[in-house]
């Protein structure tokens, strides 16, 4: 069966991680790096009504910050109401500090981790069960972290399309991982899951939908920044650029609703996985 997740990561408008500082700074504007959460807002209200529209499932992966100040300008709870609530760490710390530098015990990391669920259930009424590592940076005390407290799965690591098949698996400490995928492109080059050079405007949605065609088996997950369809690394997209990124969204989404690949949560997908085995 091919099946597919759409997963959004809900974080501060276009982050960056800065050397010695442990939460994520914004691209700065007018020179300015303060954090700002108003692309990540009306990015999740587009997206999730995008998602509501074509009837799929998403699973969003909350910045426990950005949460709470999205919450303070949108009805949060209600726009998620029919997709899965997942974690995305506190304030977009770098767990591993492999770009900040800082080092964070595991300790610490439990912490942030406990902190930021602790948020996200109060925001929205719902424990996450899975978690995205902000900048996807994970290691073996972030895993054991996630499993000593019972999360469900990871889905921070990428992994090829093999023999025409992605799929979640198993850790070695009992958590699943629910890798993005990677594929080859038309002049073949890597391709990520992950649609952040289409928001860029250096990928076209042909590229996804061809990186669709590559497998005939398991979950292929597709993953997007609620902001990245407001603003990018240049700046603000404007009206029509906006228009122009939903559309080019509700391509690939629907051309793979047309192929038949079946979309769910990626809880719901791990849970399916566990009873089938
Ligand atoms: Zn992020």
């Amino acid at each position: 069966m091919r099946c597919a997740a759409f997963t959004v990561d809900v974080d501060r408008d276009v982050n960056l991680p800065e050397t010695g500082r442990r939460d994520a700074i914004c691209q700065p504007r007018e020179g300015d790096t303060t954090p700002r959460f108003s692309s990540s807002t009306r990015g999740l209200e587009l997206l999730a009504e995008l998602l509501d529209d074509l009837g799929i499932r998403g699973t969003f992966f909350l910045e426990a910050v950005a949460a709470q100040q999205i919450s303070k300008r949108a009805e949060l709870r209600d726009l998620l109401a029919r997709h899965e609530v997942a974690s995305h760490g506190w304030s977009h710390e770098d767990l591993t500090g492999a770009y900040t530098k800082i080092e964070m015990s595991e300790e610490e990391v439990g912490e942030t981790i406990d902190d930021a669920a602790a948020m996200i259930e109060r925001l929205t009424g719902r424990l996450p069960r899975g978690f995205r590592a902000p900048y996807q940076h994970v290691d073996e005390a972030v895993h054991r972290v996630l499993a000593k407290r019972g999360y469900w799965y990871d889905s921070s690591l990428t992994m090829d399309i093999r023999s025409r098949r992605i799929d979640i698996y198993g850790l070695p400490n009992g958590l699943i991982e629910c890798p993005l995928a990677r594929g080859i492109d038309k002049r073949g080059k890597p391709i990520h899951s992950y649609l952040w050079p289409m928001h860029e405007g250096k990928r076209d949605p042909e590229d996804y939908i061809h990186l669709l065609n590559q497998y005939d088996e398991g979950l292929l997950i597709l993953a997007t920044h609620s902001w990245h369809v407001i603003e990018n690394y240049g700046g603000p997209l404007g009206r029509s650029g906006t228009e122009g990124q939903m559309e080019n969204v509700r391509a690939i989404l629907e051309n793979a609703l047309d192929q038949g690949i079946k979309f769910d949560t990626l809880e719901k997908h791990v849970q399916r996985s566990a009873q089938n085995r």
